[in-house]
């Protein structure tokens, strides 16, 4: 059944989430948007790639929010038969001194021509395992620790041994953030450098096999934020074959096991995700080379029907060569505005659809949706309640907002509750309506569907951000602090605008410089000089989503990481 994978050589792509489609709950948020984008343009340019992910048959979970901003988490299953096949291998891995048995799924994502990148989704969920087991590929980020660890272990571990069993043939192995790097231990053990043989004096540094086979992929720009474990925990749950814990310290750390640690010492490119990141990541670990090589987002996945149509008649290889799209001052101010207009009367009707609120398509509208945590600050705007109040007073607009908070986040919950309330204080001057539910499907619907697309992350914490690159594939310009990739993709006035400046994160500036912006230049902008707004959108997709797209992306993998 695979011989039509197994035959070349394939690059392996790991990722804890994959987001396959809006409605397979196996994704998160934005680690698991790129994932899946990566992988639709491996199949767009028939790039030998195949995915290993868990199957998250409980998903991440469902957002409900009550009426007072509490946001409330529902169980998000899916049925694995539904959209994939169930592959005749299994394997098995060690979990606290037990087999566990691991399955998979095969999910085909298919490119513009018809080439198939499969994906293996991973499942513990077999009659030859016991209850507690059965459960570890169910939770997305789900739980606590030793659970994150054991799901590591199959994604890892186990990933690597289904592939071998399936008879792929692997040359690198790509870890997209840390949560696979056990990957690397296991091709250790493969390769003969079993810890246990090592000689005195010897080390683990030595590895060239190992490290010429793996490329890593950071996405956290701080060390809080990176995948750790207490050794005695690992002692507890990893296989107690490979892990001579002594020898592994040194690849992984000494005090926590950082899979961070483990997957820089362990692969040969290492890269951050946009320039700035890379650049503070090499200040975090300066005993690695640390590249840059900057995300993008899926052309055609985030391309509203309105602006694929046009597209699809004035640049026709747009969806193979996105490069194209700087070809669009070719297009006259009625088509573009036209696309616009109808894809932000959908979300006018989504939103009336979903919450009986009725938003005003004349009016300017501001879009925010993304992760509702603390360091992306979706309060900001909300710092000098009066200050807003009339802005809006003198040039009405309105603001649309969605986000999910970890459910273990009780910050990011709060965070959701103060804006709710933020709504009911404004309600008279400016409308706010905030979704619930945030997915693919509603981020498409929402980035195609404002005017202007909102970002005020606390400096250097968005790692890169892809939310924008979307918003630009359907003319819609960003007004964003100067962190991730906007500090590559912004232009002032020509593909929107900074909040704030490059050098230093003053939350103050921050606050006035986007009151400033919103007042004296976007505002009036948009309501005065409609045919340099409609430049702006010019801009947006001429000049960044002709660039922040993942076929430039991996084209860049292929030739820097990929081909070494
Ligand atoms: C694109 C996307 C994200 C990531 O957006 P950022 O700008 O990186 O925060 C998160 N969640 C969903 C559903 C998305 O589509």
């Amino acid at each position: 059944m695979l011989h039509e994978f197994t035959g070349n050589d394939r690059i392996a792509y790991f990722s804890m989430e994959i987001a396959l489609e809006h409605d397979i709950p196996t994704y998160a948020g934005g680690l698991g948007v790129l994932a899946g984008d990566t992988l639709r343009s491996a199949a767009d340019l028939a790039l030998p790639l195949v995915g290993v992910t868990l199957v998250s048959r409980a998903g991440y979970f469902q957002q409900k929010i009550d009426s007072i901003g509490r946001q409330i988490e529902l169980a998000d299953t899916w049925e694995p038969s539904t959209r994939a096949e169930f592959m005749a291998a299994k394997v098995a891995v060690q979990i606290e001194r037990r087999t566990v048995w691991v399955g998979a799924w095969l999910y085909r994502v298919k490119g513009l021509s018809g080439v198939q990148v499969p994906v293996l989704l991973l499942d513990t969920d077999l009659p030859e395992n016991n209850l507690e087991d059965r459960e570890i590929t169910h939770h997305l980020y789900g739980k606590d620790a030793a659970y994150r660890l054991k799901q590591e272990i199959v994604l890892g571990v186990g990933g690597i041994r289904m592939l071998q069993a399936l008879g792929f043939n692997i040359h690198k192995h790509h870890m997209n953030e840390g949560h696979s790097a056990l990957l690397a231990l296991e091709l250790l053990n493969r390769y003969s450098y079993q810890i246990r043989d090592l000689r005195p004096g010897e080390s683990l540094y030595d590895a060239p096999i190992v490290r010429s086979k793996c490329i890593f992929t950071t996405h956290t720009p701080v060390e809080a934020g990176q995948d750790q474990f207490e050794y005695d925990m690992v002692e507890r749950i990893a296989d107690s074959e490979f892990m001579d814990l002594q020898e592994v310290r040194k690849l992984a750390g000494e005090d926590r096991f950082n899979m961070t640690r483990l997957a820089l010492n362990l692969s040969d490119h290492v890269n951050g995700v946009a320039k700035r990141h890379a650049e503070v990541s090499q200040a975090m670990f300066p005993d690695y080379k640390i590249y840059a090589i900057t995300n993008g987002v899926h052309p055609h996945t985030w391309t509203n029907e309105f602006f694929a149509t046009l597209f699809d008649n004035a640049i026709p290889s747009w969806r193979h060569e996105p490069e194209q799209l700087v070809r669009i001052d070719q297009v006259p101010e009625q088509a573009l505005w036209a696309a616009h207009t109808s894809a932000k009367q959908q979300l006018m009707d989504r939103i009336k659809k979903t919450t009986g609120q009725v938003l005003d398509a004349a009016l300017p509208t501001l879009g925010f949706a993304r992760r509702m945590t603390a360091y992306k600050r979706p309060d900001l705007i909300f710092s000098d309640i009066e200050r807003l109040r009339n802005i809006a007073r003198k040039r009405p607009f309105q603001l649309v907002m969605a986000g999910k908070a970890h459910p273990s986040d009780e910050g990011g919950k709060h965070l959701i509750e103060q804006i709710h309330l933020h709504i009911k204080e404004l309600a008279d001057d400016l409308p706010i309506v905030y979704l619930p539910g945030y997915d693919m499907q509603l981020a498409l619907d929402l980035v195609s569907g404002v005017d202007v697309w909102l970002n005020t992350p606390l400096r250097p914490l968005e790692a890169s951000g892809t939310s924008g690159m979307k918003a630009a594939f359907n003319g819609v310009p960003s007004l964003s602090v100067l962190d991730g990739w906007w500090l590559e993709g912004c232009i002032e006035n020509v593909t929107g605008w900074a909040v704030g400046n490059a050098a230093q994160g003053d939350e103050e500036n921050d606050i006035l410089d986007l009151y400033h912006k919103l007042e004296n230049v976007v505002l009036p902008m948009y309501y005065d000089d409609r045919s340099n707004w409609i430049n702006l959108m010019r801009g947006a997709i001429g000049k960044n989503a002709a660039v922040f797209n993942t076929h430039r992306m991996i084209r860049r993998y292929a030739t820097e990481a990929y081909m070494l």
